[in-house]
């Protein structure tokens, strides 16, 4: 990320100004910073959920953003936990964690479906619709249908928030395992120092 700004249509303020940021492939990076000041937009923009002002993004020397060029978030190939988890309401836990997975065949599809529910603890809640699941349910699908496709990079927006301190050890662990098993990228928003110490290769502050 070079040189980033944004400014959201209705704010007098800029979020972000002259944001510059570089990852190594395979690197995991924690983003801490106080309440408002931007790590939820920052991660947005490089999903390309919101379209920056200026500046540039690029993904394995691949543009995603400049000034000439925005290539549309579901073709990006990002991973995304949100904050409030953003489950589609009326899917079963099964087709949420599925969405995103592409063109392989049914016997594929369960494998994977069974590999990331029993990675969060979640095998036994397929049927299930969101709001029949508990908040930490409900983030645990979210951090299980991110995984599901293998995005080669994964935003992670203070994914274990709802999680108690057991559950939240267990679940970064596990998901640290994969993302180094597959090379995989990403970075993590987090107010958890412990987090942050835990999982993360390195940690900015914002
Ligand atoms: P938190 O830790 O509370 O989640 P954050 O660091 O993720 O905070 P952001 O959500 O990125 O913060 O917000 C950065 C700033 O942008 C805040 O001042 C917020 O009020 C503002 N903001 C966020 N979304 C919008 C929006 N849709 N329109 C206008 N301003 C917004
Ligand atoms: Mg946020």
């Amino acid at each position: 990320i070079k040189d980033l700004s944004f400014k959201y249509k209705n704010a007098k303020e800029y979020q972000i100004k002259n944001f510059g940021l570089e990852i190594e492939k395979g690197e995991i990076v924690a983003l801490l910073g106080p309440s408002g000041s931007g790590k939820s937009t920052i991660l947005r923009l490089i999903s390309g959920l919101e379209v920056p002002n200026g500046g540039e993004i690029l993904v394995n020397n691949n543009i995603l953003y400049n000034k000439d060029k925005f290539i549309e978030p579901e073709k990006r190939g990002i991973g995304m936990v949100f904050q409030d988890y953003a489950l589609f309401p009326h899917m079963t836990v099964e087709k949420n964690v599925l969405f995103g997975v592409g063109n392989v065949d049914k016997n594929e599809k369960q494998r994977i479906l069974d590999e990331v529910l029993e990675l969060v603890d979640m095998k036994e809640y397929k049927k299930r619709y969101p709001h029949e699941l508990s908040g930490g349910q409900q983030q645990r699908i979210a951090i299980a249908r991110a995984l599901a496709p293998k995005p080669s990079l994964l935003l992670l927006d203070e994914p274990f928030s709802n999680l108690d301190a057991d559950l939240r050890k267990k679940i970064r662990n596990e998901i640290k395992d994969i993302l180094k098993k597959t090379h995989s990228t990403s970075i993590f928003v987090t107010h958890d120092i412990e987090d942050a110490k835990d999982v993360a290769d390195r940690i900015i502050n914002l």
